[in-house]
């Protein structure tokens, strides 16, 4: 039988993070010894105060449909947690929970683009954002960087990429997969760059709690009115409080903005899950001191791995300010990011992600969401299979 498909959906590639993943676990299913470096999740558990809340959830009969932005109570919380870390005032009506963080991106480009409509993704880039802009029917617009500047976009570069289609700038910060964070004064400068040009940010700040060395995050929407007025932040439950299964984010934005997007979301998934929703609350309410220890752990392996790659003959890799990926830059290997990790886990049996998912064919994304042993035990593998191709 000869299905007709969608232009819309022929033009996507499955997401080849969840593909590697899944390849990677079923090989461990086999009994196979594999190290996993793909995965882009916290490895620690839910905190319990969290779980116990979804629980007596359930138990008290919390599973209805709920209003479809979100319950009141989470909304508060959202709001709440942006005055408190943030500075920013956003009324519980601006902020749409929604069933993962990318659920939210999703709806924030579905409600701002367009057919004939550009939207500026720097690349390295989280693999979803072009094909959820090429779902839109609009025109991703890819801006290369490289380790030479850690990863990020300079203003010049914005600046020359903006055009009267422009609707859109996708800011990632700390980044996933590169582990870069814009320092305050690198995100005013493309902030202003919006601002002026009038062209909307989505700024996905889901790693915010994720910056080491003492950096600090910034959210593009804090520098003035303006800024704010063009801004979309995305955020969500996942990364923070290791609710990936969760399928819990959240968005704040503009008044008409969440408006729009309330209605596309009571067409498309109705509430996200109603239990789920009471952990959010408690999540974001509750004790934050889970994240020192998972802040202390991360930063021992990142350090670990970060020297580990730079011994390797022919690797080289910058050191990451946030989340928890390193992206080495193993160019000098002579193969591709597919062929290197195909055969990375053919013969090593290591699951690392190529740079080619994530726009940049140079380099390969590591997670270090694993424990110390399985990073010392993957990396040991790495350096053997770089050395055979040296
Ligand atoms: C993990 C992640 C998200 C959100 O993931 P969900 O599981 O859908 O909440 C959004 N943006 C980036 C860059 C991410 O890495």
């Amino acid at each position: 039988m000869q299905y007709k498909i969608s232009h819309r959906a022929s033009c996507l590639s499955p997401s080849l993070t969840l593909a590697i993943d899944s390849k990677a676990k079923q090989m461990k299913a086999e009994g196979l010894d594999v190290v996993g470096f793909g995965a882009g999740e916290p490895d620690f558990d839910t905190p319990q105060h969290i779980k116990d809340a979804a629980i007596k959830a359930i138990a008290d009969g919390f599973t209805k449909y709920t209003p479809s932005s979100g319950i009141p109570e989470l909304r508060q919380a959202i709001a709440d947690k942006f005055k408190r870390d943030n500075g920013l005032t956003y009324k519980p009506s601006q902020v749409i929970v929604s069933c993962g963080g990318k659920h939210s991106c999703y709806n924030v480009i579905l409600a701002t683009c367009e057919e004939g409509d550009e939207v500026i993704i720097p690349a390295p880039y989280w693999l979803s954002y072009p094909e959820m802009v090429k779902l839109a029917s609009a025109t991703p617009v890819i801006l290369n960087t490289s380790d030479k500047t850690e990863f990020k976009v300079t203003p010049d570069q914005l600046r020359t990429a903006i055009t009267p289609r422009t609707r859109l700038f996708i800011l990632n910060s700390p980044s996933n997969p590169t582990g870069s964070l814009y320092s305050r004064e690198e995100i005013q400068a493309l902030g202003d760059i919006c601002v002026e040009k009038g062209v909307l940010i989505m700024s996905d700040e889901i790693y915010e709690k994720l910056v080491y060395d003492g950096a600090a995050h910034t959210s593009v929407a804090a520098f003035s009115q303006s800024h704010y007025d063009h801004t979309i932040i995305v955020h969500g439950m996942a990364k923070a409080y290791s609710m990936t299964g969760w399928r819990l984010g959240y968005l704040a934005a503009p008044e008409p903005i969440a408006k729009v997007i309330d209605a596309i979301q009571s067409h498309s998934t109705s509430n996200p899950t109603s239990f789920a929703q009471k952990g959010g609350v408690a999540a974001l309410n509750g004790p934050q001191d889970h994240l020192q220890t998972w802040l202390a752990e991360y930063t021992k392996r990142r350090s670990y791995a970060h020297q580990r790659l730079n011994s390797i003959p022919g690797v080289s890799c910058v050191n990451a300010k946030g989340a928890f990926y390193l992206f080495p830059n193993i160019s000098r290997l002579g193969l591709s990011s597919s062929d290197f990790c195909a055969r990375l886990l053919e013969q090593e049996k290591v699951a690392a992600v190529p740079g080619v998912a994530f726009g940049a064919d140079e380099y390969l994304r590591i997670s270090y969401a694993t424990s110390m042993a399985n990073i010392e035990k993957g990396l040991d593998r790495i350096e053997r299979f770089a050395k055979t191709l040296t």
